[in-house]
């Protein structure tokens, strides 16, 4: 490790947030499964790229097709998705995307080293927790993990018979239930962009 050095960029992340209007960042949304995460992480999404910012959404499911298709959902293996999405993350918000990253992310010590690295990389990064209680998650499962679950198909699922430690101090605690998907996309935007005038513009 010793011998690696790093290379710093020749276009300043600060040049590149004058040419597109906004700096990067890291939105990263935490919860269970069926809580909304992904939903209305599209949504907001849609609006941030309407109001014109370069929104994407990292999808944890989405990252487990490619780059972390070696990995299971032991323990272990859970907190080397959110490392491993963490640092793309990170990676995409430094190039200057406001990067929009829900995943379930069930270990606060995971999601605080994330926060940790985008500190001190200096790349704004916010926690919000899409508070779902459990039992409406299982109503929506939208996935059917919790019916398989019943059914003795599947062990491990998050907040069932999984961890899940919620956070303590998350930039906005969303709650869905009761609400549309248009609401709860819009009370996020507008949490950021409360953010936005100090973080991340
Ligand atoms: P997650 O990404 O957290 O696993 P999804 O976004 O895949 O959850 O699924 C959430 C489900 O809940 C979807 O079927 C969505 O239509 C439904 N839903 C109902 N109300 C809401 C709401 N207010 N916000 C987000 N999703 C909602």
């Amino acid at each position: 490790m010793s011998d690696i050095r790093w290379h710093p960029q020749s276009v300043a992340r600060g040049e590149r947030a004058e040419r597109v209007g906004h700096v990067g960042a890291t939105i990263w949304m935490t919860g269970l499964s069926g809580s909304g995460k992904s939903t209305i992480a599209n949504e907001a999404a849609r609006i941030l790229f309407a109001a014109g910012a370069n929104a994407y959404v990292l999808d944890g499911d989405n990252l487990r097709h490619g780059l972390n298709s070696d990995l299971g959902f032991s323990d272990a293996d859970r907190a080397e998705n959110v490392r491993r999405c963490g640092e793309v993350a990170l990676t995409l918000a430094d190039a200057g995307l406001v990067v929009l990253a829900p995943l379930i992310s069930p270990f606060a010590a995971g999601r605080n080293a994330v926060r940790r690295r985008h500190h001190d990389a200096g790349v704004p990064f916010a926690e919000v927790f899409v508070a779902t209680p459990l039992r409406e998650c299982a109503e929506r499962d939208p996935k059917g993990l919790y019916a398989k679950q019943q059914k003795g198909e599947l062990t491990g699922l998050t907040g069932v018979d999984a961890p899940y430690e919620a956070p303590e101090s998350p930039e906005l605690l969303l709650v869905t239930s009761n609400r549309s998907v248009g609401d709860c996309a819009a009370e996020l935007v507008s949490a950021l962009s409360r953010l936005w005038k100090t973080d991340i513009r």
